[in-house]
């Protein structure tokens, strides 16, 4: 099969020597994609920016806004079986992004912010989507409830909700932990782990979901180009 994943923070403009991003360090993403290589996958990894060396075997497109990586993964979704969309895309980006250096002021000021596009919710959207849909809910509280409301609103067929409140796991940590939740309910926790060996569990699991997927539809796993 052929994995997409998405991975890292985006960086979205206020001028051109300044942004807002988030503390994702790309970790997760990153294992999923090694993982998936690993286990014989074809990958297109489109990252954010990050300090990670992209895996040598996997087709590597780098983004840094929100609007590069919905384009790259609208371009490359079909070609794949499996969308993981594990990036952590900012919510918000500026109206209107300045053309020069901002000049710093004595008085307070505003910027004002307008939603970004959903990548996610923008693929389970598409009625004729012939890939298994993951994302990613990175939650500081009501974890496992809030991934059950995304996985139903944004319509994809698995969620993989991880509590980021803790500082032994989750976010910039090596380690994580996580629980897996399937749009028919089922509900399946991964302990505390490293990220690779927590990769290596979610690629089996995304594989069997594919797999059952593709046989319900009857479609055969086919090359993709
Ligand atoms: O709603 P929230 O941002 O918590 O949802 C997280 C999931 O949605 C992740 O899989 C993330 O990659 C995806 N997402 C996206 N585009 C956005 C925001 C989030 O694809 N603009």
């Amino acid at each position: 099969m052929r994995f997409l994943v998405t991975a890292g923070p985006t960086r979205e403009p206020i001028d051109p020597v300044r942004y807002i991003s988030n503390r994702s360090s790309g970790k997760m993403g990153y294992a999923i994609a090694e993982a998936a290589l690993h286990a014989g996958h074809g990958v297109i990894l489109i990252s954010g920016p990050v300090n990670l060396a992209p895996p040598s075997d996997a087709k590597f497109i780098s983004i840094s806004s929100s609007e590069e990586m919905f384009d790259a993964v609208h371009r490359h979704a079909e070609k794949c079986h499996v969308c993981v969309l594990c990036a952590a895309v900012a919510d918000y980006k500026l109206a209107d992004v300045s053309r020069t250096k901002i000049k710093k002021r004595s008085k307070k000021f505003s910027l004002e912010l307008i939603p970004t596009r959903d990548i996610l919710d923008s693929l389970g959207r598409r009625q004729d989507r012939q890939f298994l849909l993951v994302g990613f809910a990175a939650e500081t509280n009501d974890v496992e409830q809030n991934a059950a409301k995304k996985l139903r609103e944004k319509n994809c067929d698995i969620m993989i909700a991880n509590d980021v409140s803790s500082v032994k796991s989750g976010m910039e940590s090596d380690l994580n932990e996580v629980t897996i939740l399937f749009q028919n309910g089922e509900r399946q926790k991964i302990s505390r782990a490293s990220k690779t060996i927590i990769a290596r569990e979610l690629v089996k699991i995304f594989q069997n979901s594919a797999t059952k997927m593709f046989d319900k539809k009857n479609v055969t796993i086919t090359e993709r180009n």
